[in-house]
């Protein structure tokens, strides 16, 4: 669950019958890495299943042998094993920016893990302008959570027959991402209140600061799951080919499959016979973005 220089935190596995009974005085152990996945250049990531060798049950200590094969790895943040990345932005304070809620999703989109929204601050603005914004986001290929840490609007059970923030949640590895200010820690604080991360001040400093250190530990939800915090960033450098951007959006990726344009490196821009079509909300952001994307590649191919 975390990695501190050369130690590892390792989170013990109770419905292991072993651990079971040994754990009276422990649920994690520090771990150092046995010097053989040091010299096969194996890594222990957050999130990683690891085997524990030499466990001292009095002294809390132990060292990782193994580490099981993973389902996903992330490079930013170093997250191995993440099913899902939820993202989180505010309806006002900031204001809720179209363009850069999709250059959140896209990024979020091209770890290939599934993607969820989360849209906070709900307390700030009328009913009419969330249902405006369920629409025009449905309409993206994303249902949105609608909450607010400030009233718990939208936290608790789902009334209706929908899926609950705390369900979605629910045993899974998921990485929260967003802009400064949205509201992310003090979600993180409702959801695990003992976690108390630093909440910032409107009016104090709002981005970095609070994240001094690339440092990344995974949380433990009281229903069973983890929560990763990332680092606040807020412009995520879009660093996609440009024949994969049309399929880190929902709304036309259902439309792409080999050999669906006519031209395999079709861009979708005007090319004929392109089954992309100009007529939906976010077209114009993925010609910008594609611009982007563009632009990075030639940088790339102009390094020696
Ligand atoms: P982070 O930078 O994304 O981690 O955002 P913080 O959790 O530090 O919150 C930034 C500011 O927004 C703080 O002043 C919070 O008190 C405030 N805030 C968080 N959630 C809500 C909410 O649902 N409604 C309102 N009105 N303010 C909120
Ligand atoms: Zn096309």
């Amino acid at each position: 669950v975390a990695v501190q220089a050369n130690f590892y935190q390792v989170k013990l596995d109770t419905k292991n019958d072993l651990v079971k009974k040994t754990t009276e005085n422990f649920t994690q152990l520090l771990c150092t890495r046995r010097s053989r996945l040091k010299k096969i250049g194996q890594k222990v990531m957050v999130g990683d299943r690891v085997v524990i060798e030499d466990p001292d049950w009095a002294g809390g200590r132990g060292a990782v042998a193994e580490v099981l094969p993973r389902t996903t790895e992330l490079d930013r943040p170093p997250v191995a094993n993440a099913n899902q990345v939820m993202l989180v932005f505010a309806m006002a304070e900031p204001d809720l920016d179209p363009i850069a809620l999709t250059r959140f999703l896209v990024k979020a989109e091209s770890t290939g893990l599934e993607v969820c929204l989360c849209l906070n601050k709900c307390d700030l603005v009328t009913p009419e302008q969330i249902k405006k914004w369920r629409n025009k986001i449905s309409q993206w290929g994303y249902n949105p959570f609608f909450i607010s840490v400030e009233t718990y609007a939208g936290l608790g059970i789902a009334k209706d027959n929908s899926v609950s923030l705390w369900e979605k949640l629910k045993n899974k590895i998921t990485v929260i991402s967003g802009p400064s200010g949205v509201g992310k820690s003090s979600l993180i604080n409702y959801l695990i209140p003992h976690v108390n991360l630093r909440v910032a001040a409107v009016s104090g400093k709002l981005s970095r600061g609070r994240h001094t250190t690339r440092h990344v530990e995974l949380f433990e939800l009281p229903t069973g799951g983890l929560l990763a915090d990332t680092p606040g960033f807020n412009q995520p450098q879009l660093e996609c080919e440009p024949l994969e951007l049309g399929y880190l959006f929902p709304e036309v990726r259902q439309y792409l499959t080999a050999g669906s344009c006519q031209f395999s490196d079709c861009l979708h821009r005007d090319e004929p016979n392109c089954v992309v079509r100009g007529d939906w909300d976010r077209y114009e952001y993925y010609l910008m973005f594609l611009e982007e994307a563009i632009a990075h590649q030639e940088a790339l191919q102009q390094k020696p």
